[in-house]
Formats: structure tokens, sequence, C-alpha cells
């Protein structure tokens, strides 16, 4: 890995676009659920729309998850811990960061960890 940063910010740069974008979603459909007139309890579409928010808000909160990742691993670039575990303290093979640059945990530890 020449330069994580490069590759970190390439990815903190995707992660941002796809949480603006997701955010831009469960904003409309609240917004769609808040400008159906009255009576959601006996409205089929009531059930829907609280599915399409749930489903949206998962995806949102999955991908601030990520962004979150890149930015601890912005930070151990900085410390200069990047690339390695930080539970067993080994370090996390370049195929794996190759895959996913903010790997915080080498494969074994990331294996156990799920
Ligand atoms: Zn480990």
């Amino acid at each position: 890995v020449d330069d994580p940063r490069q590759r970190l910010a390439a990815e903190r740069a995707d992660t941002l676009a796809r949480v603006a974008a997701l955010q831009h979603d469960v904003g409309v459909i609240v917004g769609a659920a808040s400008s159906t007139t009255g009576d959601d309890e006996h409205d089929p579409e009531g059930s829907t729309i609280g599915f399409e928010r749930a489903q949206a808000q998962a995806l949102l909160d999955q991908a601030s998850a990520h962004l979150a990742e890149i930015d601890a691993a912005l930070a151990r670039v900085g410390e200069g811990t990047y690339g390695t575990c930080t539970r067993c303290g080994r370090p996390i093979a370049p195929e794996r960061l190759d895959a996913r640059p903010e790997a915080a945990l080498c494969i074994t530890c990331a294996a156990r960890h799920s």
C-alpha cells in the first residue's frame, strides 16, 4: 500500500456522497409520509413508507459507520499505526488493505469479531 491517505480520501469522498444521497432519500420518504393526508393507521401506504424509511435509515447508518471507520483509519495514518491490527497489533495483510483500506482488524481478528 503506497499511499493509504489517497485511497482513504477517495473512499471518504464516495462515502460522504452516499451519506448525503441517503440523507436525501430519508428526507424525501419522511416528507412523503407527512404530506399524505391524515389517517395513517388505516392507510396501507403507511406501512410501506415505514418500511422504506427503515431500510433507507439502515443504509444511512451503515454508510455513517463506514465513514467513521475511514476517519479512524486516516487518524491511524497520522499516528503511524495504519496497517496494524488495532486488536492484536500484528500487521494487516496488504491484500486486505487493498480490498478494505479502512480495515482496523487483521483477518484473524475480524473473523473472530463477527
Ligand atoms: Zn488482529
